[in-house]
């Protein structure tokens, strides 16, 4: 049996729980779960705010653990430590999974919706999602990469968003530290824009070489025309045509934050400039390899608050009020 912390009604607290897995697949992995970061996706489907939530269910996605059992066609060993993100399986044969692109798979399986997550001591996954951890990087802090920091380093990397680029990043949570820390070591030129003026001086430990803060109309004034590239990663509205006006020419907004209403967009703002906003989903397999060797050479890493796995609501909780600084992740 695995045990772990359930949610079982639209923004319920989490209550113990424990589930048989059944007979493990030939391709499928049981990870003994060491450390599981808190996303901020843990609350929208603990509140059912994207309306895919299936109760009751174990949440968490930023699991780091060792292979505890193992079918017979994986090739991870018994004991190596490895880590899952927001997905755990696809269909392995359309052609986004041919194309190292699994996270675009209509059969994208996600390791909280419809299946237990991280809040536990095991959790089970298709070995092609269960990614070694390069040895440089410390367990817990190295958990969050698996779902905020492969969302962060996507974009950056599918964008070819190039050295001494100008990046802007708004919202400095979870992510947002996070993607602080991988545009600086690709070299570009960042920025934190931020609604709390308190984050300043981590924002500019993280990388940032600017602070702006939202309500700063001046400094945004100033600061129009400016970016190559704007990561969105809050998880509240935010201003999308002030954040279009900061873009130069050819610009890119990329939002990976669930942001909870419809941008307002104008035609006329993506015209004169040829601005572009786009979109960006987790992050495949492959790119997530990708990310943790940069994390390990580039000495990138979450900052992070510890807290047991049975204190999940009291973590949840800080996590709502934003007052993780700058990820949570619970320890077994
Ligand atoms: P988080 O740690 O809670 O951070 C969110 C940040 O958003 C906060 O630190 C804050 O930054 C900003 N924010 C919060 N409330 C705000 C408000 N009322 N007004 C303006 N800004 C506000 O969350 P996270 O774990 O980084 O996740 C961020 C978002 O990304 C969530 O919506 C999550 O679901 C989503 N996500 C998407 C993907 C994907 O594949 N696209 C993957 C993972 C997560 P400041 O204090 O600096 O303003
Ligand atoms: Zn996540």
């Amino acid at each position: 049996m695995i045990k772990g912390f359930a949610c079982n009604n639209p923004r319920a607290p989490v209550s113990a729980f424990s589930y048989d897995a059944g007979t493990l697949g030939d391709n499928e992995v049981e990870i003994k779960i060491t450390h599981c970061g808190i996303c901020h996706s843990d609350v929208h489907l603990i509140d059912n705010d994207w309306g895919i939530s299936r109760y009751p269910f174990i949440p968490g996605h930023e699991i780091v653990g060792t292979v505890a059992a193992k079918g017979k066609n994986v090739k991870l060993t018994l004991g190596e430590r490895v880590g899952l993100g927001w997905q755990c399986n696809s269909c392995g044969t359309c052609e986004f999974c041919r194309a190292g692109m699994e996270n675009h798979c209509k059969k994208n399986q996600p390791t909280c919706v419809a299946h237990h997550g991280g809040y536990a001591d095991g959790v089970r996954a298709d070995a092609r999602f269960v990614i070694p951890i390069p040895a440089a990087l410390d367990s817990a802090a190295a958990a969050p990469l698996l779902c905020g920091g492969v969302t962060v380093f996507t974009p950056l990397h599918v964008h070819n968003v190039h050295a001494d680029a100008k990046v802007g990043v708004v919202g400095i949570g979870g992510l947002g530290h996070l993607a602080l820390q991988f545009a600086k070591a690709r070299g570009c030129i960042v920025s934190a824009i931020s609604t709390n003026a308190n984050k300043e001086t981590e924002a500019r430990r993280f990388g940032a070489s600017a602070f702006l803060l939202s309500n700063d109309r001046a400094a945004l004034e100033a600061a129009k025309g400016s970016f190559d590239f704007i990561l969105v990663t809050a998880s509240a509205d935010v201003d999308v045509p002030q954040l279009l006006d900061l873009l130069r020419p050819r610009g890119k907004l990329c939002v990976v934050g669930a942001l909870p209403s419809p941008m307002q967009l104008s035609a006329g703002q993506l015209i004169h400039g040829d601005k572009s906003v786009v979109g960006s989903n987790i992050g495949a397999p492959e790119v997530i390899r990708l990310m943790l060797e940069t994390a390990a050479s580039h000495g990138v890493a979450a900052t992070i608050e510890t807290m047991p796995m049975s204190e999940a609501n009291a973590a949840l909780d800080k996590v709502r009020a934003g007052q993780a600084r700058y990820r949570i992740v619970l320890e077994n």
